[in-house]
């Protein structure tokens, strides 16, 4: 199929590649020049703007930061791309823009993707779609070439709700991991021990799983950034606002992850929210 891919970075270039890979032929445009000719490099096409990449394609898919740039380039689509063409979003933004796009074009899926930039080199991302059954079906052989788990939850903005869900998920149990870390330490017991403890009872998790000899090594290299997770926040807000339940802990989540930020820690993984928790109990390097 002709596929028309808009946003090559850290998730979008590897996954236009495994679209090659797979036999698709992928137009691609960025605003970043080296990120469009490492797209050619990899034995896709490039293009000097969205309309050049969306013309004649069969299915246009935009992986872009955030809410303002998908709304900034959709114009652009909905102007150029065949009247029949799939449109699939796999950003994290709101689940309002999402309805919203999908009200503007026939065809759209909400896409957004869990697995990080490991999880699109290798393409065993999860993916949680919301739309028209038809168009998920349309879909699939993208999916495959880039997914390994992929689920129709709902309508339009539906995916957007999970990805919510599961951000809400993920910065809440960084946030009770990193204070468990503070507690042993400050308590003067084996940290490293009483985390492998936790790991193998009740309290697992794939963070304890994969994160906490990083937190314990207070390696923060990025990963998932502060700065992103700290953008997902705003969107779970909205989003319960939205669907009209309160999230008291979301909500306090969305403090600490701010406070990070706020303290300079933006371009660090996420795991960094124990720098916070050291902060508030005075313990740690700023
Ligand atoms: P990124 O910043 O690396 O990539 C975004 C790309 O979009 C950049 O290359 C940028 O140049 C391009 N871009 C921005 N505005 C543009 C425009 N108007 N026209 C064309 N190109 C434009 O971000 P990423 O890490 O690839 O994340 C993309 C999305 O996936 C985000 O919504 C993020 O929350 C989500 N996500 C990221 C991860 C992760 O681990 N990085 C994991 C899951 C989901």
């Amino acid at each position: 199929m002709r596929i028309g891919f808009i946003g090559l970075g850290i998730m979008g270039l590897p996954m236009a590649g495994h679209l090659v890979k797979a036999g698709h032929e992928v137009t691609g445009f960025d605003l970043s020049e080296t990120s469009v000719a490492e797209l050619v490099a990899a034995g896709g096409t490039g293009a000097g703007s969205v309309a050049a990449a969306v013309k004649d394609a069969a299915i246009v898919i935009t992986m872009l930061p955030a809410d303002p740039q998908v709304e900034a380039v959709f114009p652009d689509i909905a102007a150029h791309a065949p009247a029949d063409a799939l449109y699939i979003d796999f950003s994290t933004i709101t689940p309002r823009t999402a309805q919203q796009l999908a009200a503007r074009w026939p065809r759209t899926l909400d896409a957004p993707v869990s697995g990080g930039e490991r999880g699109a080199i290798d393409a065993v991302l999860s993916i949680m779609v919301g739309g028209a059954e038809s168009d998920f079906a349309a879909a699939i052989s993208v999916f495959e070439a880039v997914g390994r788990t992929y689920e129709l939850v709902g309508g339009p903005g539906a995916g957007q709700y999970v990805k919510a869900a599961n951000q809400l998920v993920v910065g809440g149990t960084y946030a009770l991991v990193a204070e468990a870390i503070v507690l042993m330490e400050a308590a003067g017991v084996d940290a490293a021990k009483g985390l492998d403890v936790l790991a193998g009872g009740l309290a697992a998790s794939r963070i304890l799983e994969l994160k906490r000899a990083s937190m314990l090594a207070r390696d923060f290299r990025p990963g998932f950034r502060v700065d992103l997770h700290h953008k997902d926040m705003g969107i779970i807000l909205d989003a319960a606002r939205g669907a009209e339940v309160a999230i008291p802990l979301g909500a306090l989540v969305a403090q600490l992850i701010g406070a990070a930020r706020a303290q300079g820690h933006g371009s660090l993984d996420h795991s960094a929210l124990l720098k916070v928790a050291e902060n508030l109990s005075g313990r740690g390097a700023a």
